[in-house]
């Protein structure tokens, strides 16, 4: 086989206004099918960015290629003016191989639609798992800052019950104070509210607001709730066939979208 060339990409980024998060030129296909075309993104540090589009534009798989769970075919992401998916090695980029991997993953943090927590552990231990068992963290110390984020979610005082006795909300309240336990730079959320009650949305919706306002993290939201959207995101991205169609603030993307495709979006999800 041929060895691939990656010498257009650079080794890592430099200058003073490194993105957080670049999608460098990437592409991702199953088979015959494209699913991300040629992607360019970046995300700046503590920018917090939805991703919108209707169902199969590859919303998903934008964080799922964060997470590495995803190989690249084209193109190569760097977090942190690291490359994400690719090492150096003897002065040119290569693929990432696993330990690398593990390694780079460590910087995301992530919330699904299925939070699964680990059931035979309290929301507490749930925390504290990750510092003490990934990051070699001190239990003592692991357990002061999961109380601190516990605190921040509006969970201290559940900290000692076990999920099944939490509400779904509640649930994934803990699960991001379990995400933020591990310091990421980057935090996915993906569809975080689509499997909760209405009744108990804003309760999440309120801590990811939180988690806006008061912390600088950098973040890549997909959702369905357009409200939610225009309400907390510094910018908001329309995906359609693997590609960004529009991309603007959600002002003026929901207010005054250009593009005929996403006019077309907005007005059915309306
Ligand atoms: P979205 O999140 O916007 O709904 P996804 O990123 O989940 O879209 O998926 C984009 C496309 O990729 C869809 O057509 C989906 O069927 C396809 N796809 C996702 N994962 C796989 C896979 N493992 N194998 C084949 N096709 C896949």
């Amino acid at each position: 086989m041929m060895d691939e060339d990656f010498s257009q990409y650079p080794l890592e980024l430099t200058g003073d206004d490194i993105p957080m998060v670049r999608f460098s030129r990437v592409s991702k296909r199953y088979g015959e099918l494209t699913v991300l075309d040629n992607l360019d993104l970046d995300v700046a540090a503590g920018e917090m960015i939805t991703i919108i589009g209707p169902s199969g534009s590859g919303k998903t798989t934008v964080l799922r290629m964060l997470m590495t769970l995803e190989t690249i075919n084209e193109g190569v992401i760097y977090v942190d003016g690291k490359p994400l998916t690719h090492m150096e090695k003897r002065g040119k980029l290569v693929r990432a191989d696993r330990r690398y991997l593990r390694q780079m993953r460590a910087q995301i943090g992530m919330c699904f639609q299925h939070f699964n927590l680990f059931p035979h552990m309290t929301a507490l231990e749930n925390c504290m798992e990750g510092p003490v068992q990934v990051l070699g963290m001190k239990k003592a110390a692991a357990r002061a800052r999961s109380e601190e984020l516990l605190e921040l979610v509006g969970m201290a005082d559940k900290r000692d019950q076990h999920p099944a006795r939490l509400s779904g909300g509640q649930q994934q309240r803990v699960a991001i104070a379990r995400a933020l336990a591990m310091r990421p730079k980057v935090m996915l959320f993906d569809e975080v509210t689509s499997a909760l009650d209405p009744e108990v949305i804003g309760e999440v919706t309120t801590v990811i607001r939180n988690l806006v306002d008061k912390h600088n993290l950098t973040m890549l939201m997909v959702t369905h709730q357009m409200g939610f959207a225009k309400d907390i995101s510094d910018r908001v991205c329309f995906f359609f066939d693997g590609k960004i169609e529009e991309q603007n603030s959600p002002d003026e993307l929901f207010s005054n979208p250009q593009k005929e495709r996403t006019q077309q979006f907005l007005s059915a999800v309306k």
